[in-house]
């Protein structure tokens, strides 16, 4: 006879390593799919300074080391594989992995969002040879060179920021006068010498044979003019989309892709809870994701005790 798990958790990220810790101390053995790329998106972010307790700030990774070691003290199963669906349709529910599927009674979606791209003209050829969407990753090999980092949020800010340690020049390009960013991030980045502004500019397209990025064509949305603008690689921070691909009309999302919440953080299927970036477009933060895994695996604690 097949296992039946009591919760499995898909995604990690502090919404899934939160969820698995909980989960795991309330005796639930948790079992939860990681991803090829475990620890989400903060697994590409230099300094985290805004989660309570940490005053000098802590790396990303290293926080999603600590918060993987935390969940699997407590008897939480991690393992790096992606979920490719889910059967919701009938209990217990079917969770696909490859070759392998997996019956459980609950489920705890913590699949995160991943970075948006531009989709600009010769955007394609450039993926990873000239444009990227993490400076964290990709920043070292631009020592010393020009780059351009498209984007007017937090994120751009920051990428550009960081991005100053090795490049010689960062510009940001934003499509409007104002920033999204927060003020403090946006100080941060108007105080940094290396940092040049090119607002209310739209990316047309990119410069460059495959392997030979040479800048960007930029539209000023005022005037319609274009300008090239040479420099040795760039970067998109425009913001992310969440990951609900393998979902495939088993779950309601919203008309952005996200996991909409029926009640608590449970979805519009009984037994399946979302929790982190998968579901909130509006805070998007560390703490929250944390928070709300914590929540889900609450209320998946419950609904399990109730049925
Ligand atoms: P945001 O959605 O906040 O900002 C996206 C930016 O990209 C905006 O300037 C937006 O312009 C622009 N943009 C969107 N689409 C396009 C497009 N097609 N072409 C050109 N520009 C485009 O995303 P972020 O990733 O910056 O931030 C997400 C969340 O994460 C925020 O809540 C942020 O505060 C948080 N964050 C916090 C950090 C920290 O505290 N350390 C670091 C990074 C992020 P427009 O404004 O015109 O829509």
């Amino acid at each position: 006879m097949s296992i039946v798990e009591e919760v499995i958790i898909i995604g990690s990220g502090p919404a899934g390593y939160t969820a698995g810790l909980y989960a795991g101390r309330a005796m639930l053995k948790p079992k939860m799919f990681a991803g090829f790329a475990s620890g989400g998106q903060l697994m590409l972010t230099s300094d985290i300074e805004n989660f309570p307790g940490y005053p000098e700030g802590i790396g990303g990774p290293e926080m999603m080391m600590e918060l993987r070691k935390q969940a699997s003290r407590f008897g939480c199963e991690i393992i790096d594989k992606n979920v490719d669906s889910i059967n919701t349709s009938s209990h217990p529910f079917k969770v696909i992995v490859g070759k392998d599927s997996f019956l459980t009674k609950s489920i705890i979606i913590t699949t995160g969002a991943e970075a948006i791209w531009l989709n600009a003209e010769n955007e394609e050829k450039h993926k990873g040879q000239g444009i990227s969407t993490c400076a964290t990753c990709d920043g070292a090999f631009f020592r010393d060179k020009e780059v351009i980092v498209v984007g007017g949020g937090d994120s751009s800010m920051e990428e550009a920021t960081f991005l100053t340690r090795f490049c010689s020049k960062v510009t940001i390009v934003n499509r409007r006068e104002e920033l999204r960013a927060s003020q403090i991030m946006a100080d941060r980045a108007r105080d940094n010498s290396k940092i040049a502004w090119k607002l209310n500019k739209v990316v047309k397209g990119w410069v460059g044979e495959q392997g030979d990025f040479k800048g960007v064509i930029l539209i000023d949305t005022q005037t319609n003019d274009e300008e090239l603008l040479k420099c040795d690689g760039a970067f998109i921070a425009i913001g992310h989309k969440p990951m609900t691909n393998f979902l495939e009309n088993q779950i309601d999302l919203d008309d952005h892709g996200y996991i909409v919440h029926k009640k608590n953080t449970m979805t519009n299927v009984d037994g399946i809870f979302a929790a982190g970036d998968v579901v909130d477009a509006r805070y998007r933060q560390a703490i929250t994701a944390a928070g709300m895994g914590c929540m889900a695996a609450i209320d998946a604690e419950k609904w399990l005790e109730e049925n």
